[in-house]
């Protein structure tokens, strides 16, 4: 199942299961929109035929929702009778911590075999370097950027572009050295807003004529990003100020290579494990190699921002 919000890679990441499975021979069924389809017994099986051509496809051809029924022990009884139903021995979970969250308290109950695949843009995983989207992601925010950058320049503006990434910064600090930004703030970091007031004036000093500022959603100045623009524009008249939201467009689109590669090593990964009678294992990538990790332990680990890239990000913007 695609579980919680959807990301670039989830096709990928379900093909690949069901492929692992054609493979190791065991049978395989799809659960329409997370733990909602799962207490409805919304289940269609799947095989290796039934995945061609989606994994250059954004999206979930399984659909994804949030289940507040879930949340509920009577809720989650009615899917263990599904399951039951279909004979359905374990489940891969394709989500976020949320997701996660629901399958260890399910295995809790149930002791039902669950093993979780990362899938958010986010990347505010612990136990992977990369969650399923991320790249993308990233990709999406820059090419979004750079073109936002053309406009800026020929009328001399300064854009605050907001990224995806309300408690996390990744997108916005990794889009925003990649696409050249003048300043960066994110959500791990509070450097005040003084500090954005001097970086600019200090780019127009050094003949700087048009200013890109990369906002993540969760930014801790306590102003959104059009409040912040106010801000700008009344303490820095000569600035002439815009603001771009770049949205849900983040999470959409075909997967980049890398998201599709990575897909393609959790999901066999995740059967494997479970044919090995694994559990309540969560699959991610640490220095190019699968690992696997405790879904507890996943959610629990925080994640942290790259201090050494939040060093060379200082450096860029001299
Ligand atoms: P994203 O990172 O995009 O938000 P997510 O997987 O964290 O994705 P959530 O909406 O937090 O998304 O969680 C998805 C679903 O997981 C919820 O709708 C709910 O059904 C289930 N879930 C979350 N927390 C719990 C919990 N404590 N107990 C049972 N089920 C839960």
């Amino acid at each position: 199942m695609t579980s919680g919000g959807d990301s670039p890679g989830m096709n990928a990441a379900i093909r690949s299961v069901v492929r692992a499975c054609a493979y190791y021979r065991v049978s395989c069924v799809g659960i329409y929109r997370g733990y909602e389809g799962l207490i409805e017994g919304d289940f269609i099986e799947l095989t290796a035929r039934s995945v061609n051509n989606i994994i250059n496809k954004g999206g979930t051809i399984l659909k994804s929702a949030r289940s507040t029924e879930f949340r509920t022990k009577e809720g989650r009884a009615k899917a263990f009778e599904k399951l039951k139903e279909e004979e359905i021995e374990a489940l891969v979970v394709i989500g976020g911590d949320g997701s996660f969250t629901g399958a260890v308290v399910f295995n809790q109950e149930y002791n039902f075999p669950v093993i979780g695949i990362p899938g958010t843009i986010d990347n505010d995983i612990f136990g992977t370097s990369h969650t399923l989207g991320y790249d993308t992601a990233l990709n999406t925010a820059v090419e979004a950027i750079d073109k936002i950058r053309d406009t800026a320049s020929s009328h001399n503006r300064l854009f605050f572009v907001e990224v995806m990434g309300r408690d996390a910064g990744f997108i916005a600090l990794n889009a925003g050295v990649g696409a050249g930004a003048e300043e960066i703030l994110i959500p791990e970091e509070d450097l005040g807003l003084d500090r954005m007031l001097e970086s600019l004036k200090k780019s127009r000093r050094t003949g700087k004529s048009s200013s890109i500022v990369v906002v993540a959603e969760g930014d801790k100045s306590g102003r959104n990003v059009y409040e912040l623009a106010q801000y700008v524009e009344e303490n820095l008249p000569e600035y002439d100020v815009r603001v771009s939201v770049l949205g849900h467009m983040q999470r959409g689109g075909a997967p980049s290579c890398f998201d599709r590669v990575l897909a393609s090593r959790l999901g066999v990964k995740s059967v494997e494990l479970l044919l090995d009678g694994k559990t309540n294992l969560m699959v991610g990538l640490k220095d190019n190699e699968v690992i696997s990790t405790s879904i507890a332990d996943a959610i629990k680990g925080g994640h942290v921002i790259d201090q050494e890239l939040l060093r060379v990000s200082d450096i860029m913007t001299t």
